[in-house]
């Protein structure tokens, strides 16, 4: 009626602060890497929405258990996106961020897939901001330069409905896990292809989104390859076997064409089978921009066949797989249907000359040691 006003934006000028009373110790390398279970840093920072009131006041507050009724939809049907980026403490002393405008985003684009509600993608980037602001010196001193703090946006349905609905209710928020370095493995990453009768995502799917139903589901066949001393999953797609993602990150080969080009290629995003990775997309820009007279830079689809075809004619130069979790990691084998496919790398499984250049240039832009417009700092 004409009393009602209209549904608020979220707005992170808004948030409140609440300190926790029992801060939390830091542990050190050695205990946290004994540790499997995910730590998460004094704070959080959350804001819930309702269909008719918008957004509440974001607030700051002890990190701690949410409160959900059991017939809450996300628990039912999967209503839940999330985003992971990094905050990094630079060799300068400052914690930066990377693309972070990027990361919120495509949360946006994976909450409007699942009918969670629409937000200010740049008021949530501040509320990130804000939040490493007040746990970021604690969690991540100075001392610890060359590290980095895992950030967790999440939005989630809450309503009490076990109607198979648009959410009318959602929670969104900001959680800072605090994670091991994670090594590159000796002599380089190794896959495994995904069998044919399983698929991570499919044309006219939601692969393309980051949301937890693609997630889970994908745990079998990577346990599988764990079993069998493998890293990670290539996941195939189609009838000719394109190459998509490698577990959680994105693909890239580095071959010589028939023509004798150059190229760096990865798989494309308009068929929608694939996440569209921050690092993914600045490893494109990167070598188009540094390396566009040597190397063709390529996104369509290409298959296993023509990567083993490659590596039969001595054409295929170096592969890396690149996201936020493991950054950039060359891989030295894939293993596909019984045989396997050998992949050169630098000496123990280091990478390569082009791989190593791109992990360079980012590694240096993310800890502060070249000023770049993607990394912000805190
Ligand atoms: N693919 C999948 C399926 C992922 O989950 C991720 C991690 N977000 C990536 C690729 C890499 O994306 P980004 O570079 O943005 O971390």
């Amino acid at each position: 009626g004409c009393h009602m006003n209209s549904p608020q934006s979220l707005d992170a000028s808004k948030l409140t602060y609440a300190y926790t009373t029992t801060p939390q110790p830091v542990p050190d390398a050695e205990t946290l890497a004994k540790n499997h279970k995910t730590l998460c840093t004094d704070h959080m920072i959350v804001a819930s929405w309702d269909v008719e009131t918008g957004w509440s006041a974001p607030q700051l507050k002890p990190y701690g258990p949410l409160s959900l009724l059991p017939s809450a939809s996300c628990l039912h049907y999967a209503y839940e996106c999330f985003e992971g980026l990094k905050a990094y403490r630079g060799d300068d002393g400052k914690l930066r961020m990377f693309r972070a405008d990027q990361n919120v985003r495509r949360l946006q684009m994976s909450a409007e897939r699942i009918s969670l509600p629409e937000f200010d993608a740049d008021e949530l980037e501040k509320l990130i901001y804000e939040l490493l602001a007040v746990d970021g010196a604690k969690w991540l001193p100075k001392s610890r330069a060359g590290d980095f703090l895992y950030v967790r946006p999440t939005m989630i349905g809450t309503d009490p409905q076990l109607g198979v609905t648009r959410p009318t209710e959602a929670l969104l928020y900001i959680i800072v896990g605090y994670t091991p370095r994670v090594d590159t493995p000796l002599g380089g990453k190794r896959l495994l292809t995904s069998p044919d009768d399983m698929v991570r995502s499919w044309v006219g799917g939601f692969g393309y989104a980051k949301v937890g139903a693609n997630y889970g589901p994908s745990v079998k066949v990577s346990q599988e390859a764990s079993r069998l001393g493998y890293h990670q999953v290539l996941w195939l797609y189609g009838p000719n076997g394109d190459c998509t993602e490698a577990g959680g990150s994105n693909f890239f080969v580095i071959w010589k064409r028939k023509d004798g080009k150059k190229e760096l290629i990865t798989a494309p995003l308009d068929d929608q089978l694939i996440l569209n990775g921050v690092t993914r997309r600045s490893c494109l820009e990167l070598v188009k921009d540094r390396l566009g007279d040597e190397f063709e830079v390529t996104e369509r689809k290409f298959t296993i066949d023509e990567i083993q075809e490659a590596a039969a004619e001595g054409r295929l130069l170096e592969s890396f797989a690149a996201g936020t979790a493991w950054f950039i990691t060359p891989i030295s084998l894939i293993h596909h249907r019984g045989s396997d496919i050998n992949i050169p790398t630098g000496p123990d499984g280091t990478p390569a000359e082009i791989t190593g250049r791109i992990k360079g240039w980012l590694g240096d832009m993310m800890y502060g040691r070249v000023a770049h417009k993607w990394a912000r700092v805190v």
